[in-house]
C-alpha cells in the first residue's frame, strides 16, 4: 500500500474519533448522555488494552507461550473486589473532588504538595516510556503495510526525526489531545466525548482483534484444532507448550500478576477512566464482571495467531510482535489488514490520548501550579486570567509529554521489545500500591511515611529497571552490571542485595515494593500526623461513613472576607460558573451574600471542594489559604469536633439501625408490658393473700376480745384459753408482718458481715425440734439426724435456721395427721452439703414445681382449697440459699410426697482467710 493511502486512512479513522466526541458531547448537552451506563464504562475501562496488547501479546505468546496471560489475570482477579476499592476510590474522589491518581495520593496526606510533586513526577517518568511504545506500535504498524516508500525516512532510524511519520503521527496526537482533554477547563475534569471515543476505540480493537483472529484460525489454518496439531510437530512451538522452557515459573508470573492488580487501579489513565470521569459509582458493580469478560474475548485468538504466525514464518524473519499485520499481508488480504490496522491504531491512540490528559492535568494542577503560586509576584499577575493560562499550561504539557515520548523511542524504546518496556511502566506504578491501599484503609498512615516510601521505592524501581537500559545503550559503564555501582558487590542493578534468580521485572518489582511497604509502615508509625492529614485520612478511610458530610468537620476554623472569596471562584472557575455557584450556596443556606462581609469556615470550605476540581486539592489549599485567615483550633473546640464527629457517626450507625432497633424495642416493650402485668398479677395476689392472713386472726381476737370484754364473769380457765389464743393470734400477724418486711430487706441487706461457721446438723436440730411440738400434735413422724457429726457451712445462724423452718413447716402443713412422715437427712457431697427434706404429703404438681418458688405462689389445692400461709417462704428460703452460694430444688411426684434438696457450700471451701499485719515503724 502507498504511504499516502495509510495516512489518509490514519487521518479519515482520527476523524471519525473526533466525530463520535464530538456528538457524545452534543448529546450530553442535551442532556441525553450516551456515556452514562455501565456498558460504556467498562469500555471505556478497555484503555487498559493497548498497542501492546494489540500486537505484544501475540509477540509474547510466540516466546513464551502462556506467558502472556498474567497482564490480564491480575485485573481479573481485581475485578471482583472492583465493588470495594474502586468504588472506595470513586466516592472518595468524587467527595474530595479529585482530578487524577497524584491529586488523590497528596490529597489523603494532607493535600500535600510535596507528596503531589513526587507523586506526579513518578506517574510523568513511568508512564512516557509506556506512551513510547504505543508510538513505535504505530511505526512497525506503517512499516509492514506500505511498502513503497521514497518520501518518508525510516522511523527506526535514531539519526533523523524529519519527515518521520512516528513524528507526524505524534504531532496530530498531540492536536487530538489538546482538543479532546483541554478544551474547557471542567471543574470535574469530565469529558463525555473523550470516554464515548475510548469506549468506540474499545469496540473497534475488539472487532479488529476478533476478525483477524477469525481469518487466521479458520481461513489460513482449518480451525483451532488444527493450530495446535500442526504446532505440536514444529520443534520451536513444542518447546512453548513446556511451561519451564518458555520461561514461565511461579515467581515471574505471581509478580506480573500482582503489578497487572496494581496497573488497572493505578494506572494515571486507568484512574482518570475508572475514577475520574466515572459518572455513577454503581456501574463499579456490572464493570466488575463485564470488565474480565472483555478481556477474555480479547484474549482468546492470541495464541491461535502466534502459533499461526511463527508456522507461517518459521525462519523468524518477521517480528512476531507484528504476526496480526503479517499474516493477512502475506495473503494479499490488504482490507483485513486495513481493518487491523485501524484496530492497532485504536488501541495506541485512546491509550496516548487519555494518558497525555491524565498526565498533563496533573503537571498542571501539582507540578505547575504549586510553584506558581509560590512566588506572589508571578500569583498575582498569573492569577489576573488564570482558568485561560491554565488551559494553556494543559496543552503545553501535553505536547511536551508527546515529545518527551518520541524521543524516549527514539533514543531508547528503539531497542526493546513492546512487553518488556511495559513492564517497566507497570512496576513504576506499582509504587503507588502500597501508600494508595495504606491510605484507603489504615489511618495510620502519614504524609512523611508516604514521600519516604515513594521515594525509595521509585529510587529503587529506577535503579534496577531503566539505569541498566541506560548502561546496555552505552551510556554508563557495563562494570556497574557486573561489579555493582562504586564496585559494591552488594548493589548489582540486577542482583541487588545479592538477589539472583528472578527475572529482572520480578527482582525490581520485589525490591522495591519491599522497601516502599517497609518505609510507609515504619516512618508512619514512627511521625506525628499533623491536623490536616487526621482530618483528610478520617475522610478517606472512613468515607462510608460520612456520606455527605465531608468538609464539614476541619480542624483548622477559617475564615475570608466574601469578596475575596467571590473573586477566587471568578478568576479560576470563570464568572458564570463561580455565579451558579454562589447562587447555589444562598440558596443552600438561606444566605445573601452580597451583604455578608466575612465568609464563614462553611463557605471557605465550599469553594476550596470547587476550586480542588479545577486545581488539585494541593494547588486549591493553596489559593485558599492566600485569602484566608487560620485560627488553628484550641483544644476545646477540637473536642467537640471530634464530638460531633462522633455523634455523626453514631447517628448514621443509628439510622443503619433503625429498623432494627425498633423492632427491638417492639419486643421491649412487649416484655415490659408482660411484666407489668405479671407484677400487676403479684400485687393482686398479695393484697389477697395479706388481708387474707390479716383478716382471719384478726377476725379471731376481735371475737375472743368481745367475748372477754362482755362477759367479765367468765372463769379463770376460759379466760387463760381466750387469751392465749389471741396472743397466739398476734403472734401469727407478726410473723406475717416479719415476713412481708423480710422480704423488703432480703435485696437490701448483706449477710456477709454476720456470717460465721455454722454446724448444720445442730441447726436443724434446733428448726426441728421448735416444730417438734407441731409435729406431735398432728401425730405425723418427723425424723433428723440426732447424733451430732458437725457439719461446718458458713453462714448467718438465724437466716439457715428459718430455711429449715420453713421447709419443715411447709412439709408439716401438707402431710396427712397420723400416718404423715417428714424425714430431714444431711449428706455430704464434694464439697457440698446436701439437705433433704422429705415428706409423703400431697405432693406438687409438675407445672407448679417451677413456681412455688416465686412471690406469693401457692398451689390451690382442689380438695384443701387455698393453703394456709402467705407464698413468700420459699421465695424467702431460696433467697437465703442464694446469699448463701447454694442452690435448692424440689423433687416431687403428686400425692406421694415432695422432697425439697438444698445444696449448701462447705466451710472447707472457703479460701483460707488470712489476715497481713503491717508492721509497725519502731
Ligand atoms: P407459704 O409461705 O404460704 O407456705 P411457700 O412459698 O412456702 O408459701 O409455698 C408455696 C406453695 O408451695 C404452697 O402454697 C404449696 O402449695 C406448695 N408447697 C410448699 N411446700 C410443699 C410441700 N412440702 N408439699 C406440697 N406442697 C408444697
Amino acid at each position: 500500500m502507498s504511504t499516502t493511502t495509510v495516512l489518509l486512512i490514519s487521518f479519515l479513522y482520527l476523524l471519525t474519533l473526533f466525530l463520535v466526541a464530538h456528538y457524545a458531547e452534543r448529546q450530553s448537552i442535551n442532556g441525553r448522555s450516551i456515556i452514562n451506563n455501565p456498558y460504556v464504562y467498562t469500555l471505556s475501562l478497555g484503555v487498559y488494552c493497548t498497542a501492546w496488547t494489540y500486537f505484544g501479546s501475540v509477540g509474547r505468546a510466540s516466546t513464551t507461550g502462556l506467558g502472556f496471560l498474567p497482564i490480564y489475570l491480575g485485573p481479573t482477579l481485581v475485578a471482583p473486589f472492583f465493588v470495594l476499592v474502586l468504588r472506595k476510590m470513586i466516592l472518595i474522589s468524587k467527595s474530595q473532588r479529585i482530578t487524577s491518581v497524584a491529586d488523590f495520593i497528596s490529597s489523603r496526606y494532607g493535600k500535600s504538595t510535596s507528596l503531589g510533586i513526587l507523586a506526579t513526577l513518578v506517574a510523568i517518568i513511568g508512564v512516557i516510556p509506556y506512551i513510547s511504545i504505543q508510538l513505535k506500535a504505530i511505526g512497525i504498524a506503517y512499516d509492514i503495510l506500505i511498502v513503497d516508500d521514497d518520501f518518508w525516512v525510516d522511523w527506526a532510524d535514531q539519526s533523523s526525526f524529519y519527515c518521520d511519520k512516528v513524528l507526524l503521527i505524534t504531532i496530530v496526537l498531540a492536536i487530538f489531545a489538546t482538543l479532546y482533554g483541554s478544551r474547557k477547563l471542567d471543574p470535574n475534569e469530565r469529558h463525555e466525548g473523550l470516554v464515548a471515543s475510548v469506549a468506540f476505540e474499545s469496540i473497534i480493537k475488539l472487532v479488529a482483534f476478533l476478525a483477524v483472529g477469525i481469518y487466521v484460525t479458520w481461513s489460513i489454518y482449518d480451525g483451532i484444532e488444527d493450530v495446535f496439531t500442526l504446532s505440536t510437530q514444529n520443534e520451536r512451538l513444542r518447546q512453548l507448550f513446556d511451561l519451564e522452557m518458555a520461561g514461565i515459573n511461579g515467581t515471574s508470573w505471581t509478580w506480573l500478576i500482582l503489578l497487572s492488580m496494581s496497573a488497572i487501579l493505578f494506572l494515571p489513565r486507568q484512574f482518570h477512566m475508572a475514577v475520574v470521569e466515572n459518572t455513577n459509582q454503581k456501574f463499579v458493580q456490572q464493570a466488575a464482571w463485564l470488565f474480565p469478560f472483555y478481556l477474555f474475548l480479547i484474549c482468546i485468538f492470541v495464541i491461535p495467531i502466534a502459533f499461526g504466525g511463527i508456522l507461517h514464518f518459521p525462519s523468524g524473519e518477521v517480528e512476531a510482535d507484528s504476526f496480526v499485520l503479517s499474516l493477512p499481508m502475506a495473503h494479499g488480504q490488504s482490507t483485513l489488514a486495513i481493518i487491523v490496522f485501524i484496530g492497532g491504531l485504536s488501541a495506541a491512540t485512546s491509550m496516548v490520548i487519555v494518558s497525555v490528559i491524565a498526565l498533563s492535568i496533573m503537571i498542571s494542577n501539582n507540578l505547575i501550579l504549586p510553584f506558581l503560586l509560590k512566588s506572589s509576584v508571578v500569583k498575582d499577575n498569573f492569577i489576573a486570567d488564570v482558568s485561560k493560562r491554565l488551559l494553556g499550561i494543559r496543552r503545553v504539557s501535553m505536547v511536551i509529554v508527546l515529545l518527551l515520548a518520541y524521543g524516549y523511542l527514539k533514543s531508547i524504546a528503539i531497542n526493546y521489545t513492546l512487553v518488556s518496556i511495559g513492564l517497566i511502566s507497570f512496576a513504576a506504578i506499582a509504587q503507588f500500591a502500597p501508600i494508595i491501599l495504606g491510605g484507603l484503609y489504615w489511618k495510620r498512615g502519614t504524609r512523611k511515611g508516604a514521600i519516604a516510601a515513594l521515594g525509595i521505592g521509585f529510587t529503587i524501581w529506577f535503579f534496577t529497571l531503566p539505569f541498566p537500559t541506560l548502561i546496555e545503550s552505552g551510556l554508563l559503564s557495563k562494570t556497574i552490571l557486573s561489579e555493582g555501582l562504586f564496585g559494591i558487590h552488594a548493589l548489582k542493578p540486577y542482583a541487588l542485595f545479592g538477589l539472583e534468580g528472578f527475572d529482572q521485572i520480578s527482582h525490581a518489582a520485589f525490591w522495591s515494593l519491599f522497601f516502599n511497604t517497609f518505609t510507609y509502615v515504619l516512618i508512619s508509625l514512627n511521625t506525628v500526623p499533623s491536623q490536616i492529614e487526621i482530618t483528610q485520612a478520617d475522610l478517606f478511610v472512613d468515607i462510608y461513613k460520612y456520606g455527605n458530610t465531608i468538609g464539614d468537620y476541619d480542624v483548622v476554623k477559617r475564615a475570608a472576607k466574601t469578596k475575596d472569596i467571590k473573586k477566587l471562584l471568578n478568576r479560576f472557575l470563570g464568572e458564570s460558573r463561580a455565579n451558579v455557584l454562589i447562587n447555589k450556596y444562598e440558596q443552600k443556606h438561606h444566605l445573601d451574600l452580597s451583604t455578608a462581609q466575612t465568609a464563614t469556615a462553611d463557605l471557605v470550605n465550599y469553594t476550596e471542594k470547587h476550586l480542588s476540581g479545577a486545581l488539585g486539592a494541593a494547588s486549591a489549599k493553596v489559593v485558599i489559604s492566600s485569602i484566608v485567615k487560620e485560627d488553628p483550633i484550641s483544644l476545646e473546640e477540637m473536642f467537640k469536633v471530634l464530638d460531633q464527629t462522633q455523634e455523626v457517626m453514631e447517628y448514621s450507625k443509628a439510622l443503619e439501625k433503625k429498623s432494627n432497633e425498633l423492632e427491638a424495642t417492639t419486643i421491649q416493650l412487649k416484655a415490659a408490658n408482660e411484666q407489668l402485668k405479671e407484677l400487676d398479677q403479684l400485687k393482686d395476689n398479695f393484697i389477697a393473700t395479706v388481708t387474707h392472713e390479716l383478716r382471719t386472726p384478726i377476725t379471731s381476737m376481735k371475737a375472743f376480745s368481745k367475748i372477754l370484754l362482755d362477759n367479765p364473769a367468765l372463769d379463770k380457765a376460759q379466760q387463760q384459753e381466750f387469751l392465749s389464743i389471741i396472743v397466739s393470734e398476734s403472734d401469727r400477724i407478726g410473723r406475717l408482718i416479719n415476713q412481708v418486711l423480710d422480704l423488703r430487706k432480703l435485696d437490701a441487706v448483706n449477710l456477709d458481715d454476720q456470717k460465721s461457721p455454722l454446724d448444720l446438723s445442730e441447726l436443724i436440730g434446733v428448726a426441728c425440734q421448735s416444730l417438734g411440738q407441731m409435729a406431735a400434735d398432728k401425730e405425723v413422724e418427723l425424723i433428723f439426724p440426732k447424733e451430732k457429726v458437725p457439719i461446718y457451712i458458713f453462714g448467718n445462724r438465724d437466716k439457715i435456721i428459718q430455711v429449715w423452718i420453713n421447709l419443715v413447716g411447709n412439709a408439716l402443713k401438707f402431710v396427712p395427721p397420723q400416718s404423715g412422715c417428714i424425714r430431714v437427712s444431711i449428706e455430704v457431697d464434694k464439697s457440698f452439703a446436701v439437705i433433704r427434706v422429705q415428706d409423703n404429703g400431697i405432693g406438687i404438681a409438675p407445672k407448679d414445681q417451677a413456681t412455688i418458688f416465686d412471690r406469693f405462689t401457692q398451689v390451690n389445692n382442689p380438695n384443701l382449697g387455698k393453703p394456709q400461709g402467705s407464698g413468700l417462704g420459699l421465695f424467702i428460703t431460696k433467697k437465703i440459699v442464694e446469699q448463701h452460694q447454694g442452690t435448692i430444688e424440689v423433687e416431687s411426684e403428686p400425692g406421694i410426697g415432695a422432697a425439697f434438696i438444698v445444696r449448701l457450700p462447705l466451710v472447707a471451701d472457703r479460701e483460707p482467710q488470712v489476715i497481713y499485719y503491717k508492721p509497725n515503724k519502731i
